[in-house]
């Protein structure tokens, strides 16, 4: 998992919501991904898919039977679609989520019988430095949204024309 937090730290750095896996065979580590939909303009290009088509390029083959998955966020729909289509054993994950977490947060595909593949699912390993890196992005990104609309306000206020002096006309009208 501590190298899956690594390739999320690579997704961040490239300004991507950070996500990591790597897939495991054997003990060893076969493939390793992050997610990068908006970089590769690819609505696919989560951290998941991206080290299942790795591994299975690595291995030589689209089943990965032997396999487990570590991601730092629950995968989602189309990623447990995907593991199920490639066999793997095991997913292990760190923090769910709870807008499309597909391993019970949501929906849990891999408890649904009427599917044919059941990987074995464990959540909330590393749980918090999962959870610490997707904060750090995101409260980064509402920074950074607040500054912009705080220097589109002051644009704004610069461009305000002065308040009218209606006060001081009457006060000439009285001078008069
Ligand atoms: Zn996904």
């Amino acid at each position: 998992m501590g190298l899956a937090l690594e390739q999320a730290r690579a997704a961040m750095a490239q300004g991507e919501v950070p996500v990591g896996a790597v897939v495991v065979c054997d003990g060893q580590v076969v493939a390793v991904g992050h997610n990068c939909p908006v970089g590769g303009h690819d609505p696919s290009a989560h951290a998941e898919m991206q080290a299942l088509r790795a591994a299975a390029k690595a291995l030589g083959n689209y089943r990965l039977p032997d396999c487990e998955l570590y991601v730092t966020l629950e995968p989602c729909v189309m990623c447990a679609g995907a593991i199920m289509h490639a066999r793997i054993k095991r997913v292990v994950y760190g923090a769910a989520d709870p807008k499309t977490g597909a391993c019970g947060s949501v929906v849990d595909l891999f408890a649904e019988p009427r599917l044919n593949h059941h990987a074995e699912v464990l959540g909330g390993v590393m749980r918090d430095d999962c959870v610490g890196v997707l904060q750090a992005f995101f409260s980064e990104r509402r920074a950074a949204a607040k500054a912009r609309r705080l220097s589109a306000g002051a644009e704004i206020v610069d461009n305000t024309p002065p308040t009218s002096s209606s006060g001081s006309s009457i006060d000439a009208d009285q001078a008069s």
